[in-house]
């Protein structure tokens, strides 16, 4: 049977894109089909805007420290339709560029809602494509319960595009995406709250690192409402949203901005058409080598609800791609020892086990901790602390799970993700020679056990 494709790939996110680039390089025939906008979540919104938000979030904190070193900076203010119009022209050079990765790879582009009607056969826009392989990327899609006054949110495909800066903001969540956005918006001035039904924002997260980074967020007066839930939202007159809890408490803003999870794209993408099974949780259920219950049709990335960062979505691309057009090169995805960084300010990074987690793998462990005033505060008033943690498996001396919340944990915590990739001791990490004077350094030098 000839088709028209060898491999169709429906959504032009980081794993879609990766994944037909590869195969079309590797000399596939191959077709990618994008509904909304290139590059995906993490280009359009996601990863990419939100750490430029971050970064814009930063200077208040950089321009009173300058004063520390002397300088006498005068910030007038904030522009948040300059950042965002800024970001939009970065992001439409980024689309640009991936259109071009795409083209130049000879994959053939189609702009259109993708819809499967047979387990070899596509539609968009009303035409039909065969292929021999079929391959889901579609992501996700954002979460909003549904509670009174639902129209009034604001998710996170909107937040990127608010024309102003709201003054007062609400936001809802207790995952990464809540928690930075809570930063970014207390950083570039707006007065801010943070609601979690839970105990403590970051589940999953080690315990000491959460409680850290609480303490750091009220230092910076933000409002953290734990065990909090939002029974309604009222437009009042005047445009301001007025939030009622379900404790009977309530409060004022001009914004609630809800982060409470994402749910898999399968909107009209055809799935009564096919014999592709979702999981409990109502995502596309995959093997390990990412194939659907139906034979010709594979998925990856965010729609699959396994690991849901970019980098694993771009692995998992590249690994489909080789498995079936360069099988020489074929190597699984390996999920061990993840780094993920929450671009809160302070950051976090970690990788590995946090210490509840090895605990309740049975190991014995040794912890180290170390929280100190950085050096670039020093001449400063301001009270931020980095915390670091060190999880050591007492009988193998093995590193576990190393923690870090402070600025630029994400870029130190890359390079220590390799040593723990690499099996690296405690041992070989007080061998390490330190880099003075700097906060990294703290890793190699952590010598007394916390109690
Ligand atoms: C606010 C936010 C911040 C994030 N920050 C980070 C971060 O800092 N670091 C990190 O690693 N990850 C981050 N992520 C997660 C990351 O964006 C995702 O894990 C990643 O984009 C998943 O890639 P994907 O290929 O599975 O799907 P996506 O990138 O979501 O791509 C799916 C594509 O499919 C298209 N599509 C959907 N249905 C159809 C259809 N039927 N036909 C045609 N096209 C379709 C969509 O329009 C989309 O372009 C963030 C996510 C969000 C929401």
């Amino acid at each position: 049977m000839s088709y028209d494709f060898d491999l169709f790939v429906i959504g032009a996110g980081s794993g879609g894109v990766r994944a037909a680039r590869f195969a079309a390089s590797f000399g596939a025939k191959v077709a990618v089909a994008e509904s909304r906008y290139l590059g995906g979540t993490c280009v359009n919104v996601g990863c990419v805007p939100k750490k430029l938000m971050v970064y814009a979030a930063q200077y208040q904190d950089e321009f009173n420290l300058s004063k520390s070193f002397g300088w006498d900076v005068e910030a007038k203010g904030f522009d948040w339709p300059t950042l965002i119009s800024n970001k939009n022209t970065e992001i439409a050079r980024l689309n640009g560029i991936y259109e071009k990765l795409l083209v130049n790879s000879g994959v053939e582009l189609l702009n259109g809602h993708a819809k499967l009607i047979d387990a070899h056969t596509v539609e968009v826009n009303g035409q039909h494509y065969t292929a021999k392989n079929i391959l889901v990327a579609v992501g996700g899609w954002p979460q909003v319960p549904d509670i009174p006054g639902r129209e009034h949110v604001t998710d996170s495909n909107q937040v990127f595009f608010l024309k102003e800066q709201p003054k007062r903001v609400l936001v809802i969540g207790g995952g990464y995406i809540a928690v930075e956005f809570a930063s970014v918006f207390q950083g570039l001035g707006s007065e801010t709250q943070l609601a979690y039904r839970g105990d403590m924002f970051l589940r999953g997260f080690d315990n000491d690192v959460r409680e850290h980074l609480h303490q750091e967020l009220l230092k910076k007066d933000m409002t953290l409402r734990f065990n909090c839930d939002v029974q309604r939202i009222d437009k009042q007159d005047d445009q301001s949203l007025l939030i009622t809890f379900t404790d009977g408490q309530s409060t004022e803003v001009d914004c609630i901005f809800y982060a409470t999870g994402r749910r898999p794209m399968l909107d009209n993408l055809g799935l009564e058409n096919v014999n592709i099974t979702l999981d409990k949780r109502g995502y596309i259920a995959v093997d390990e080598l990412y194939q659907t219950s139906e034979n010709s049709i594979l998925a990856i990335g965010d729609v699959t609800g396994r690991v849901q960062l970019t980098p694993v979505a771009l692995a998992e691309g590249m690994a489909v791609a080789r498995r079936l057009f360069r099988k020489e090169d074929y190597k699984p995805v390996n999920y061990d020892l993840i780094p993920t960084a929450v671009f809160s300010l302070p950051n976090i990074a970690t990788v590995g086990l946090s210490e509840e987690q090895a605990r309740a793998e049975g190991y014995t462990v040794q912890v180290f901790k170390s929280s100190f005033k950085p050096m670039k505060l020093s001449l400063s008033e301001q009270q931020e602390r980095i915390f670091m943690k060190l999880v050591v498996d007492q009988t193998t001396d093995r590193v576990l799970g190393c923690h870090m919340v402070g600025p630029d944990a994400g870029e130190l915590m890359q390079g220590i993700a390799i040593a723990l990739k690499a099996g690296a001791t405690k041992q070989i990490f007080d061998e390490t020679i330190g880099i003075h004077p700097s906060a990294a350094e703290e890793f190699v030098t952590m010598r007394t056990q916390s109690a």
